[in-house]
């Protein structure tokens, strides 16, 4: 029986696991009390899942890919299955906006454009099942030669919080449309739209099984999933430290991963770009969601001869921009939890420190409660580019201004960190765009653009530090599949 949520989560409601088509709590009956990020006021709890829970789900989530309900289906059915989900996900869409922006402390107004990009990823997969085929191969006489994309699996899924519909949407539609199972660990912080996802697929009809929802904490249920030998493939998305770890799991037992590691994305702006239709999209890239994305343009490059310029007008939107409540829906939300406050606020601090100037800050609303975890914007001016704020991941709307010279200077100052996901070119020079599209090392570059992220149909992952493997789009059809090769001889 589906649990019915009201529409708006009462205080104190308690959320549950999804193991074998079932809702359940921990074994040990422990859980863990979620907070609004935009008050601090606890109005949830998920269950504090340990390794004997995901034992539960691993081996629910075997028997249903060995037993076949969902391997065995034709990839057409299961297509539909998937349709019927986003179908669901868009009729339920008010109340999963409400749920995830209360949850993650984001606006309204980006939990909405969760939701429909979650839908998206239902219907592009969804539609993408039956359209993925092997070969037929030349090969000696008196035989004949194919192969065919078989799902691994079991297949861990370990999500984060910063944009959890979305990315339970891209494992999810990529991993079940290729028929494998899975087991989805959501990030403590943000666990409650992910459940009720789980809830949604137990409507739409999918089999036992097929997709097991466990929280808890990454020390105890994430650690344990990593490493449970009843995995067949992980995917993962977070930080790198956390990806170390997972990877190391996954070498002790041989099998796959991808992974999907954040960045330090750079937008390039040179002297010819259009600066009017630039800024908003600078902007944007480093507030949306608080900064908190993987794909943050959190450095922009200016030539030299209009640094100055692009610095005031950047200065000018940044000191109008304000964080509030989720439900006021201003330019940004709160941020996750007091840790990840304290880490940008400390990022900030160790930039002043190092002599690094402030050009302008944005404002808290003043109706902001006291005890909700609010951070200003900051727009960084004259960064150089080895400074610890040009280099690391900040996570947070902390945006760095540095300048270049010409063309091969932007390209290295560009690829000189430990990150390759995603960068902008700005400039009205086509031979130009596409030197320096090819000499970015990043794994999605838009020119006159910037996707943070792109659409569900553009494959998306890192070179370096960002990680390997790719999501969204028909590549990650192929990371979530292994080639068989079958040979018939017929002489
Ligand atoms: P994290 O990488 O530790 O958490 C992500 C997920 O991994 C969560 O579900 C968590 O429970 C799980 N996890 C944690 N430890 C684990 C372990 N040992 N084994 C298996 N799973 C484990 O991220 P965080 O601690 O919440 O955030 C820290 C920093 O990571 C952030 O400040 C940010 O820089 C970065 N981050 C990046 C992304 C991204 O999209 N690239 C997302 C979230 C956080």
């Amino acid at each position: 029986m589906v649990q019915n949520l009201s529409k708006v989560v009462a205080q104190d409601q308690k959320f549950l696991n999804i193991i074998n088509g079932r809702q359940v709590g921990a074994l040990s009956q422990e859980t863990i009390t979620v907070l609004c990020p935009s008050d601090g006021l606890a109005f949830a709890r998920i269950p504090a899942s340990k390794a004997e829970d995901v034992d539960r789900a691993v081996s629910a989530a075997r028997d249903a890919f060995d037993s076949g309900p969902w391997s065995r289906m034709s990839a057409a059915e299961r297509g539909r299955l998937l349709t019927k989900l986003g179908q669901l996900i868009e009729r339920h869409g008010d109340e999963l906006a409400a749920l995830e922006s209360r949850d993650t402390g984001k606006p309204l107004r980006q939990g909405k454009a969760d939701v429909a990009a979650a839908m998206r990823y239902y219907e592009f997969y969804g539609g993408a099942a039956d359209k993925i085929h092997g070969d037929t191969i030349p090969f000696n006489d008196g035989y004949t030669a194919l192969t065919l994309r078989e799902p691994h699996g079991v297949v861990a899924g370990i999500i984060p919080w910063n944009y959890p519909l979305q990315i339970l949407a891209r494992v999810v539609g990529a991993a079940l449309a290729m028929g494998n199972t899975l087991v989805v660990k959501p990030a403590e912080d943000a666990s409650l739209s992910t459940i009720r996802i789980g809830e949604l697929a137990i409507e739409a009809g999918f089999p036992e099984g097929v997709l097991n929802i466990i929280t808890g904490y990454g020390r105890e249920a994430g650690a344990a999933l990593s490493a449970h030998t009843g995995i067949d493939y992980v995917t993962f998305t977070g930080s790198p430290a956390t990806g170390t770890a997972i990877q190391q799991a996954a070498a002790f037992n041989n099998r796959g991963v991808t992974m999907e590691l954040g960045g330090k994305s750079p937008q390039i702006v040179f002297a010819d770009a259009d600066i009017d239709k630039a800024l908003p999209v600078i902007v944007n890239a480093i507030i949306q969601n608080g900064g908190q994305s993987c794909s943050a343009g959190s450095r922009v490059l200016i030539e030299r001869s209009i640094y100055r310029e692009v610095e005031g007008a950047l200065a000018e939107r940044f000191s109008k921009l304000v964080a509030g409540p989720h439900d006021a829906d201003l330019d940004l939300g709160a941020v996750i939890n007091p840790a990840q406050k304290r880490r940008i606020d400390s990022y900030v601090a160790g930039a002043v420190e190092a002599g690094i100037e402030i050009v302008a800050r944005g404002s808290i609303a003043a109706a902001a409660p006291a005890a909700g975890y609010y951070v200003a914007p900051v727009l960084f001016g004259s960064v150089d580019p080895l400074a610890v704020i040009a280099q690391e991941e900040v996570f947070g709307p902390v945006l760095s201004l540095l300048a270049f010279d010409d063309e091969s200077d932007a390209i290295s100052i560009a690829n000189n960190t430990e990150y390759g996901l995603v960068a902008g070119v700005w400039t009205r020079d086509g031979a130009r765009q596409h030197r320096v599209a090819k000499r970015v090392r990043a794994g999605q570059v838009f020119v006159n653009a910037y996707g943070a992220g792109g659409g569900i149909e553009l494959p998306f992952g890192g070179f370096k530090r960002s990680g390997h493997g790719r999501e969204k789009g028909f590549e990650a059809l192929y990371d979530m599949s292994a080639t068989k090769t079958i040979v018939f001889r017929h002489d």
